[in-house]
């Protein structure tokens, strides 16, 4: 007899496979079962965005003020799917870090007169 799950013999009277732990009944132990996944079944909350679905979202998301307002829809649950709400997530944070490093630029340019007046002082 062997085991119908990795096909090594099985002593006889053995309950169990020594090898994997399959029970030798004839029927597949519950921890190989494994569900088809495929992109076509699965919902859509979890559906993957393809890369160029992130790159259509990511040019969508640059239009002004539109971009912006489809941007928190999402963040906040505007869409089911888990995939698109958290890029939406990270692409928030993404400009609102650009935001302050050029906010940040354009304050110490704007005042560098400022700086090398104290350095001339
Ligand atoms: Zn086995």
């Amino acid at each position: 007899m062997y085991c119908s799950n990795c096909g090594k013999p099985l002593p006889d009277g053995s309950r169990a496979c020594p090898y994997c732990g399959a029970p030798s009944g004839g029927f597949a132990p519950f921890t190989a079962y494994q569900p088809n996944i495929t992109e076509d079944n699965i919902p859509d909350e979890w559906k993957p965005i393809s890369m160029w679905g992130y790159f259509g979202y990511e040019i969508l998301f640059s239009i002004p003020l539109i971009g912006l307002i489809l941007l928190i829809v999402f963040s906040v649950g505007g869409t089911k799917n888990r995939n698109l709400r958290n890029f939406a997530r990270s692409y928030f944070c993404f400009l609102i870090v650009a935001i302050i490093v050029i906010a940040i630029i354009l304050a110490v340019t704007s005042t560098s007169t400022f700086f090398t007046d104290i350095l001339r002082a």
